[in-house]
């Protein structure tokens, strides 16, 4: 099912430019239709939605990617803040996150999201697709190739194929591996959100692959695990006190 809505372009400095555009790692129809989630039992969503705060405010306070992403969206001029940028919801299936294009928001699913980690990464995921939408003009629902470029960085950059890494990693060459994780990973996050045939999504995501796989900002390099995480957030204060240095 793919979604298409009026939606506003990128963060704060960006301005109110508006573009007909979607991205997510998924669709929120309620949220389109209602403008709000919806709500059930108030005391189970409680529950859960104060576990998906609480479990936030730690991703976004120790988690080494989510902080150099965040220093970096600063830097080009989208600071993110999380009462603004960040929403706790429940969400249809097993859809752990998306990036709302509307709102400049990130939406994480309370009723999906399992464990510290499983935030972890799903706010890493999410804040690449949203740099990418700080940094670029980025037609999310016009351009496919916009979208899997994102998908791609996403995946690659996130530690969304880190473990699987972990355990391949001594029999398989890593690199290889690596590459086949985020496409596949990349295909998959595509067709959640678009209407298209699988060979329609292998496609965008094969024209793009190059290009966009060996596009590390603002790590630097792919961060593989949260030590690699470390030194690129460490570089990156680094490299912008080096330009302010000047
Ligand atoms: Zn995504």
């Amino acid at each position: 099912m793919a979604g298409a809505a009026e939606e506003r372009g990128p963060g704060p400095a960006e301005g109110e430019q508006r573009q007909e555009q979607h991205v997510a790692c998924q669709v929120f129809p309620e949220r389109l239709a209602e403008g709000k989630p919806g709500q059930g039992f108030l005391s189970s969503f409680f529950t859960n939605n104060q576990k998906c705060q609480l479990m936030l405010l730690k991703t976004l306070e120790t988690n080494p990617y989510v902080k150099l992403l965040l220093d970096a969206m600063k830097h080009s001029g989208c600071a993110v803040n999380k009462e603004r940028h960040f929403s706790c919801e429940d969400c249809n299936g097993n859809v752990s996150g998306g990036f709302d294009a509307s709102t400049s928001q990130i939406v994480l699913c309370q009723n999906n999201i399992r464990n510290q980690s499983h935030m972890n990464r799903v706010v890493t995921h999410e804040l690449i697709h949203a740099f990418d939408h700080c940094r670029a003009h980025v037609n999310w629902f016009t351009d496919l190739r916009h979208l899997a470029c994102s998908e791609v960085r996403a995946a690659n950059l996130s530690g969304d194929c880190s473990l699987v890494n972990e355990i391949f990693r001594l029999h398989f060459g890593l690199k290889q591996h690596h590459q086949t994780c985020v496409r596949d990973r990349a295909i998959l996050s595509i067709l959640a959100v678009r209407n298209i045939s699988k060979e329609v999504a292998q496609k965008a995501v094969d024209e793009v692959f190059e290009s966009c796989f060996n596009d590390h900002e603002p790590f630097g390099r792919i961060p593989h695990n949260k030590t690699y995480a470390r030194y690129a957030h460490r570089d990156f204060q680094n490299r912008d006190r080096y330009y302010a240095n000047i």
